[in-house]
């Protein structure tokens, strides 16, 4: 298992000192005050955040407000350590987001114990993330992901005047695959599509199964001619290739691929952009398949 990174926030050496022994078992990083740490969020991957209350400048609470609102660290958990007892302390530490709270004197193993559960937490969150993102048979994004992730690549292309591209998949005569050879089989030429798409996407390109046999590329700084490429190599590379079904059977398929260009500048929307290639795909289902179609309207 990788090692878990705590970074710890206290105004006084010694403390910093303490804590570090203490979780010796972990990549521990001090920060002197609420600043380093905001920075350090920025720089280095946390897992969690150990946060004194009373510091000078900015205080635990400010810290954890800051950290909560802020994309990057909203979701490290915060376990806050302080001198202060009183109701309302507490009260307050768990209203700004704090995940725990701990207080001064503490001991060592409780402290430990407490940061293992938070860890546990911390890791049981992310794997229900990753599993409510992604599609179990493919590893693919869903098309929840999908619909909810389109807005930071579409703003991107906005600000940066950039070209913003569409790709839509579709597998030709799927039905008839999985008549000849069953379910299983089926499955695994949905597998081999999305293989073949994670192969020839960029890191930047936002890929989902968009429904059964259906999948969805978005493609930023891409503009329709670049699309068009990128489709038609994805569409020779499942032409070219040979499934080994079993010992003695090879299954080949083809695919149909719609293409459009977002026309971000004048405000179309990422839906309208689905549409357009959902037409295209439909043109090229209809031009006889194992085709990509790209979507011209008149007057571009
Ligand atoms: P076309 O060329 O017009 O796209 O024909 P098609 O047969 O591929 O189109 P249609 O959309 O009618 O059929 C899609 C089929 O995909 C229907 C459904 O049973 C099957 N399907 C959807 N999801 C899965 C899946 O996860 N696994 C398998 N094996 N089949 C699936
Ligand atoms: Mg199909
Ligand atoms: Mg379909």
């Amino acid at each position: 298992m990788d090692e878990k990174t705590i970074l710890i926030v206290d105004d006084t050496v010694e403390n910093l000192d303490i804590l570090a022994e203490i979780l010796q078992d972990y990549d521990v990083i001090d920060a002197i005050n609420g600043k380093m740490a905001l920075e350090i969020v920025h720089e280095e991957k946390v897992d969690l955040i150990l946060l004194d209350i009373m510091m000078p400048e900015m205080d635990g609470y400010e810290v954890c407000q800051r950290l909560k609102s802020d994309p990057v660290s909203k979701d490290i958990p915060i376990i806050f350590l302080t001198a202060k007892t009183d109701e309302a302390s507490i009260e307050k530490a768990y209203d700004v987001g704090g995940g725990d709270y701990v207080t001064k004197p503490f001991l060592p193993k409780e402290l430990l114990s407490r940061v293992k559960k938070e860890l546990q937490i911390q890791q049981m969150m992310q794997e229900l993330k990753r599993l409510a993102a992604t599609d179990p048979l493919t590893r693919l994004y869903n098309r929840r992901h999908f619909d909810e992730n389109t807005q930071p690549l579409y703003q991107l292309a906005r600000r940066e005047g950039k070209p913003l591209s569409l790709i839509m998949l579709d597998i030709d005569k799927f039905k008839s695959i999985n008549d000849n050879y069953g379910h299983y089989i089926g499955d695994q030429v949905i597998i081999h599509l999305a293989e073949t798409i994670k192969q020839n996407q960029r890191k930047s390109d936002l890929s989902a199964r968009f429904g059964g046999e259906e999948f969805v590329m978005l493609l930023p700084n891409t503009d329709l001619q670049g699309a068009n490429v990128l489709a038609e190599k994805l569409r020779k590379n499942v032409q070219d290739a040979v499934l080994e079904i079993s010992r003695r059977q090879i299954l080949q398929y083809t695919i149909s691929l719609g293409v459009a260009e977002i026309n971000v500048s004048r405000g179309e929307s990422i839906v309208e952009g689905i549409k357009k290639a959902d037409v295209a795909l439909y043109e090229a289902k209809e031009g006889g398949r194992n085709q990509t179609a790209i979507y011209t309207s008149s007057g571009e």
